[in-house]
């Protein structure tokens, strides 16, 4: 006698899963009858149309997204998982074996590519290169978020993402209480080309830490000159958002501009500049020495602490490592060695720290898809990150990346944490405790 049942396996999908058993059978003088001698008809397993898998991996540089074995390792360290987005390498490689498009679809923008899942992935699957590719032939299909569409159009045209006249790019330096040499203006060699970066030349909170780095640099007779309306975007957002045409253009306008003035070393005021000289730019022909600010006043540490002379009041504070100085680069110690200079602050670290750092959500283009992302999550990334930093007492959140400042205040605001946690930009701490 032969029955046959159908089961259904956990993809939804129905599948004829038959079986045979025979209802009496005696095999080398057992009885192995009914259910004891059951034969399973052998499953298809990997019966999907994977046309948009394939679809996806023949993109030169997304191949990775093939790789995956299911493993889940990479589940609780993605942050938009974490933050209700129902996300995550291992989610999205299930949903293209069930035909999903990542191309046209939400998945595809919500990837901060943080890198937190590429570290405990035993395949290697890797969204930092997989994400820029497959946004940018979605782009070329026309799919991209408004937002992001927006804020492309504003770097093609003005050079920021704020849209703002060029011009206006050096207006902070003529209301400075500062010394900023203006290279095109008054060129000749410096030490360092301090890369100013748009959110310190435009985002008000951005010029308030913008003054306190050039406060800081005269202090220490640091010879600087800035490019003033010359500096563009440094285009990594752009590139990792899908856009490697705008990236090149503007890495081409940088470089040439780092070549015309005679320097030492390029500072940056923030990790994405960071990343973008450090690791993009030699590919189209620009080597410089660059280093991320907290790096280039670290080095300085015994000359600046006898500048420290003020108090911090035993203030609590917690520091956010960025994603694109930590993880992608590798730069932990330096933005902890200058907190630890400064006279009466207590330095407490959250739960997810360093190389474990939580991600704010501004990375790979999220700095301008946090409407889009709100729809998706339960919670904004930040908003996550602000409720840690209260939940281990901090008083100050410390960031050493010009979107944070203003991504957490709002999250701080959004949380009902105004008057309990304060954001501070590390060179902001320093000037506040420099010659008080
Ligand atoms: S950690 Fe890597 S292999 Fe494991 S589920 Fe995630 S992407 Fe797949
Ligand atoms: S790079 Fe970060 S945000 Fe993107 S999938 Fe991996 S863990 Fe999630």
């Amino acid at each position: 006698m032969t029955e046959r049942y159908n089961l259904t396996v956990n993809t939804g999908r129905e599948k004829d899963q038959s079986f045979v058993e025979k209802e009496s059978a005696v095999i080398e003088g057992i009885d192995v009858s009914g259910r004891w001698n059951r034969m399973f008809v052998p499953r298809e397993i990997q019966d999907y149309d994977l046309t948009n898998m394939h679809k996806l991996t023949a993109i030169p540089g997304a191949e990775s997204m093939g790789w995956c074995y299911q493993c889940a390792q990479c589940m609780p360290a993605c942050p938009v998982d974490t933050a209700g987005g129902d996300y995550g390498p291992r989610k999205i490689f299930r949903r293209l074996e069930l035909g999903m498009d990542l191309l046209d679809s939400r998945d595809l923008w919500l990837c901060t590519t943080c890198a937190n899942c590429l570290r405990v992935c035993p395949k290697e699957v890797d969204m930092i290169k997989i994400m820029p590719v497959a946004r940018a032939a979605a782009v070329l299909e026309g799919n991209v978020p408004a937002e992001l569409l927006e804020m492309f159009q504003n770097v093609a045209e003005y050079g920021n993402p704020m849209g703002q006249s060029a011009r206006k790019r050096a207006a902070w330096i003529r209301k400075s209480d500062a010394e900023i040499r203006v290279l095109p203006k008054d060129p000749g060699p410096v030490d360092v080309l301090w890369f100013v970066g748009d959110f310190y030349a435009y985002h008000g909170r951005g010029v308030d830490a913008a003054n306190a780095m050039a406060r800081v640099f005269n202090a220490l007779d640091v010879d600087f000159g800035v490019l003033g309306a010359d500096e563009r975007t440094d285009g990594d957002s752009q590139r990792l958002a899908g856009e490697p045409g705008l990236y090149e253009e503007l890495a081409e306008h940088n470089i040439e501009q780092f070549k015309q003035h005679e320097h030492e070393r390029i500072v940056v005021s923030g990790p994405h500049a960071y990343n973008a000289i450090k690791n993009e730019y030699p590919a189209m022909g620009g080597e410089f020495e660059v280093e991320h600010y907290t790096q280039f006043l670290a080095d300085q540490i015994d000359e600046l602490k006898p500048l420290l002379t003020g108090s911090f009041g035993n203030r609590k504070v917690t520091f956010h490592d960025p994603c694109y100085l930590g993880r992608h680069n590798g730069e932990y110690d330096a933005p902890r060695d200058l907190l630890e200079a400064v006279p009466d602050l207590d330095l407490i670290e959250m739960y997810r720290c360093k190389e474990q750092g939580y991600c704010c959500g501004g990375g790979g283009g999220g700095m301008w898809l946090d409407g889009f992302a709100a729809e998706q999550q339960s919670e904004r990334l930040s908003e996550n990150r602000v409720k840690e930093a209260v939940m281990v007492g901090a008083d100050v959140l410390a960031v050493c990346c010009p979107y944070e400042v203003s991504r957490f205040e709002d999250a701080v605001k959004s949380t009902n944490n105004d008057g309990k946690l304060e954001v501070l930009d590390i060179i902001e701490i320093l000037d506040q405790c420099m010659g008080a």
